[in-house]
Formats: structure tokens, sequence, C-alpha cells
């Protein structure tokens, strides 16, 4: 990290000498810290206290970047406020209530820094945990998610649905982490401009960058009892998680080969109910049997329809995979580093 750092230093600086009116903030700032905010009034003049703070004995260059998620108790006053005397604070402010996702996302759209680091408004997570995500991250991942080790919620409304969610979602997307639910982490900017964000799959984050190849560490973090404020989310959060669990599984297989899926189960179908058609007709033609009252005709039928049905939304599904990549520029692959060009 640090041998490739100082590369990017010398190209930004060159970069500077030959155009220096050209794009001065970007090449600045290495950190870039991401707070969705919604409702979080009397957490706000803390939070950005505590991570100034912290930030401000460590060496690097950073900005925080607070996102208003459409907040009717003050905290968009506030925020407009305190963005106006802290030079370090940037607010985006949304027009109404998005949810946690899109507030991330819209931080991410605007975080200026090499590396981001995401985190809840609410002081639950510590901000004295950041320099050591930076450090694990600077030994060669991607991204480094927290894990509270020691969660302060509720347990039966949140711990359990959150555990048993955990394992899940470790199985279907192959990341196993112990925490996905955690906003705690860091991850390098270029990782982040990859990925397109909907619904509340911010929690997948870390599957998704998986998907995209990504190199991903761990780190236990402390974790708070939420002082001010109420949660926004309960047990009706668990069947979202699942459904975008669903969706993720789904871009994780079909993405890039949809025929490899839906071709092959085609076949699968096509054929047996082919082979039962062929028995049928046997029957029928050669031992002259009557065969109109006879249920495997229908499986055979059915199977021969869906086994056609699934062939052609594998062929709809390849097209509409290309018009994904493509529409949005998007290689099929993702390039790491390119060394000697
Ligand atoms: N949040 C948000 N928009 C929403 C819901 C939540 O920006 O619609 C923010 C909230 O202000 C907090 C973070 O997302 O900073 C996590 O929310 P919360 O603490 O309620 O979640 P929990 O910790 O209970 O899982
Ligand atoms: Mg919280």
């Amino acid at each position: 990290m640090a041998s490739s750092l100082s590369i990017y230093e010398k190209l930004t600086s060159e970069q500077s000498t030959a155009e220096p009116s050209i794009q001065p903030a970007r090449s600045e700032i290495y950190l870039s810290i991401v707070i969705p905010i919604y409702n979080e009034v009397d957490n706000l003049t803390n939070l950005i206290d505590q991570v100034a703070g912290v930030l401000e004995l460590c060496s690097y260059s950073y900005e925080i970047i607070c996102v208003d998620d459409g907040s009717r108790d003050g905290s968009t006053e506030l925020l407009q406020k305190l963005a106006a005397i802290r030079p370090e604070l940037r607010a985006i402010l949304f027009r109404r209530n998005y949810g946690q996702t899109a507030a991330m996302a819209a931080g991410f759209e605007y975080a200026q820094g090499q590396v981001i680091v995401t985190l809840d408004g609410d002081l639950q997570n510590d901000p004295r945990d950041i320099p050591a995500l930076l450090d694990k991250l600077a030994e060669g991942y991607d991204l480094v998610s927290g894990w509270r080790k020691q969660r302060q919620d509720a347990a039966f409304t949140r711990l359990l649905p959150s555990k048993i969610a955990n394992k899940l979602i470790g199985k279907v997307t192959g990341v196993r982490l112990h925490d996905y639910g955690c906003s705690l982490k860091a991850y390098r900017a270029e990782l982040v401009a990859d990925m397109n964000l909907y619904g509340e799959l911010h929690r997948f984050l870390p599957a998704l960058a998986f998907i995209e190849g990504a190199r991903i560490a761990e780190l236990p973090v402390r974790h708070h009892p939420r002082r001010h404020g109420q949660s926004k989310y309960g047990l009706g959060r668990t069947f979202r998680v699942m459904m975008d669990l669903m969706t993720v599984a789904f871009m994780k297989t079909f993405l890039t080969r949809p025929m490899h899926v839906f071709g092959v189960l085609g076949m699968v179908s096509l054929s047996a109910g082919s082979v039962i058609g062929l028995h049928l007709f046997v029957v029928r033609i050669i031992l002259g049997q009557a065969i109109g009252g006879r249920p495997l005709l229908m499986l055979a039928v059915v199977l021969f329809l869906a086994g056609i049905q699934l062939f052609c939304f594998g062929l709809l599904a390849e097209l509409l995979m290309r018009t994904y990549h493509e529409s949005q520029n998007k290689p099929i692959y993702r390039v790491r580093e390119r060394v000697g060009f």
C-alpha cells in the first residue's frame, strides 16, 4: 500500500504541475468518512466531534460526508450549521427519506478520498476503531468489515435474527463473515465505484464486492448501546434481508451466464418430457392402448412446455444481461492492477 501510495502521489503531483486548475481536490483527500443520518439530532454534534477527534490524531487528510436522509427532527438544520463552521464536514441533504442504502450510495458518489469508511450516525460504532480498519486495509485488502463481537442490541428482535441471517448469507454468498450488519467498514474507493446499490443492498456490500473479486477481511470492533434517538428497524427487516439475499444469490450465479443455468434446466425438462412422450407414443401406436386418461401424458406435456419456456427465458436473460453490462459500460471483468504499462 505504502509504495502504491507514493506512486499515486507522484503521479498526481506531476499532473498538478501540468494542469494546476483541473481537479485540485480529488487527489488531496485520502480518507472519506460517510455517515447516513436519519433523525439523529441528539447524536450529531457528538458524532462529528468524536470522528474529527480521532482523525486529527492521525496524519490522513480526510473529509466527513454526512448524508441527511430526509430527517424531520432538526438534524438537517443542525447539519447545515455544523457544515458551515467545520471545513472538513460536508453535508448532502436528501429531499425525503430514501433509506440507508441510498444515503450510503450518495456518500460514495460524492466521496473524494482513496479510501472510504462508513459508520452509523447514532454513535453505536466507535470512531476509535477507524485507524485499525485502515491499517488492515493497508495490508492489501479491498474491504475490511467490522465485527461487533459484543453487540449491544435487543437479544430477541435483533441479535437472533441477525445471527441466523449472517449464517445464511455466508452460505449463499460464499463470503464467510460473522457480522454483515455492521456499518463500520472500510473500502478502497475504486471498489465502491464499480458497484451499484439498490433496495437495502448496503448490507450485502461485502458479498457484492466479493462477486467483483475483492479481497475481504474482518476485524472485531467496539459496539455501544444507542443512547439517543430510536432504531429505524424492527423485525420486518429480516424479511427484506431475505429478499435481498435472493437477489444477490441470483446476481452471483446468473449474471454473466444465464443460459448456462436456464438452458441446462430447460434441457433437462425438455428431455424428460420427450422421453415420457416417446414412451406414450410407443404405448399408443405400437401397443395400441389408449393414453388419453393417463396422468403421465399431462406430465409429459408440462415438462415439454416448461422446457421450452426455460430455454426461451435463458435466451432473454442473455439479451438482458448484455444490455445490463453494455448500457453501463460495465466490463465483464475487474482489473485489480496494471503493471508495466
Ligand atoms: N438511517 C438512514 N435512513 C433510514 C434509516 C436509517 O440514513 O431510513 C441511518 C441512521 O440514521 C443510522 C444508520 O442508518 O445512522 C443505522 O440506523 P439504525 O441505527 O436505526 O440501525 P440499527 O443500528 O438499529 O441497525
Ligand atoms: Mg444503530
